[in-house]
This record gives C-alpha cells, structure tokens and sequence, in this order.
C-alpha cells in the first residue's frame, strides 16, 4: 500500500467546537464534509481524546467555523496545537454563542455552519459525527476558505498529532557531533524550526511579545522559553539548514 495516495486528496481546514452545557472548547479539523443538501447533513472526524469529542458527545451539537485563508500560525496554534484541558482557548478570540449553545469563531473565519447531532460512528481512534444543519451564515464574503494544501505549502504548518492526517511529522531529533563546540558557533544565528507545529524562531526577528528582543540567537534565549504557537520548550526546536 502506498499511503503517499492519500495526499491527493483535498482538504479545508476549519474550527469545530461544541460545549458540555457550561464550557466552550473547539479545534481544528481537516475532516469535515457535506454529505446531502435537502435536508443539510454535515460529518465531523474528531479524535477521541480530544475534549471537544467529549463535549459534543454530552451536548449533541456541533459547529463548523470555515477559516479563512489569509490566517497566521499564531492564531491556528492554540485551537490545533493546545488542549483546552491546559488553555482556555476563548480568551482571547471573538466569537458568539449559537443558535445550538455552541460557539461560532469570528476571528479569521469566513462562515459558519451549525448542527445536531443525528448519528455517531465510532472509527477506532476517532469519532464521525453525523449532524443535521440547523443554521449556517456568512461572515465575510470576500475572503476564500483555507485549505489543507496552502496550510501546508504556504503557512508551513504540521499535522497535530490527533489528526487524521498526522504521519509522524516530527523531525529527526540531532544526532551530537564531534566537535559541539565548532557546531555551536556555526548555528549560533540559524533559525529553529518548532517540530510539533512547524513554527520558525528567526533569531533576526527575535519574539519580542514573548521578551525575546530581534537578535538573539536561539541558543541565548531562556530554557524555559516555550513556542509561541504550540507551547512546547526549547528543546523540541530543531536547527534548520
Ligand atoms: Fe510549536
């Protein structure tokens, strides 16, 4: 079997999120498609470990939030990369409850789709969830939608380990050398590449939100910096070539 066939398939990248009755939680999701149109039925893939797989499974709901194109690793990282087990995810977006309880994103997003949940099926590690559309609006008609192809290709993002796609994308961790020192010296200015969520540290930029000024080689900056986008440390940053 050559699983390099299932790159040919074609993908969106979108927020679904739900709620247990009290609490929001969403994340990204490649897997979401219309499968009728007279009544509107829409699937969701969602891995079972990840809270908002719980909540739609309490609340019987679920909303599709369509990304738009024009979005930055930033603001992709906390809903795809955290848990909001660890984050509150909601903090720092806009959005508007529902007609379903559920949240929509209005922050990059270009349309919503709501739904009820009508059918579940369980897939081993994940969860379809089969819901029929119960309301669905534009938000922005001028923006196109994201898809997986331009996440990957222009936004240089990774899969997230829960995804669908996810095929193991973490980089080869660096081998020592013999001379560290002299190997030292020569990356002392190269760019880090994060190799959970595929964010870059350009030592020329710095990260100055987080306090690292333009400048500071990535060797230089606090152990306890973490990836602006994902949260994992320093040490699962990566040299690039
Ligand atoms: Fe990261």
């Amino acid at each position: 079997m050559n699983s390099s066939a299932f790159y040919k398939i074609t993908y969106g990248l979108y927020i679904v999120t739900s709620w247990d009755g009290e609490n929001f939680n969403g994340h990204i999701s490649n897997t979401v498609f219309q499968i009728t149109a007279d009544p509107a039925w829409f699937a969701v893939g969602s891995h079972k470990k990840n809270l908002t797989t719980e909540y739609i499974q309490k609340s019987k709901v679920f909303t599709i939030s369509v990304l738009q194109q024009d979005v930055d690793m930033k603001f992709l990282g906390p809903w795809g990369f955290q848990s909001g087990r660890d984050i509150d995810k909601f903090a720092a977006v806009d959005y508007r409850v529902g007609k379903t309880g559920a949240p929509i994103i209005l922050d990059n997003t270009i349309a919503f789709i709501e739904n009820e949940v009508e059918s579940v099926i369980d897939t081993g590690t994940h969860i379809l969830f089969i819901g029929k559309v119960v309301d669905a609006g534009i938000l922005d008609e001028h923006q196109a939608p994201l898809t997986y192809a331009f996440y990957r290709n222009v936004i240089k993002g990774l899969s997230p380990e829960n995804a669908p796609t996810y095929t193991g994308d973490k980089l080869a961790q660096e081998g020592g050398g013999s001379d560290k020192v002299a190997l030292k010296e020569a990356q002392k200015m190269k760019k880090y590449r994060c190799s959970v969520c595929g964010y870059v540290y350009d030592p020329e930029a710095g990260d100055p939100p987080t306090g690292i000024p333009p400048g500071t080689a990535f060797e230089d900056i606090p152990d306890d910096w973490s990836c602006p986008v994902c949260g994992v440390l320093k040490k699962d940053f990566e040299v690039m070539d």
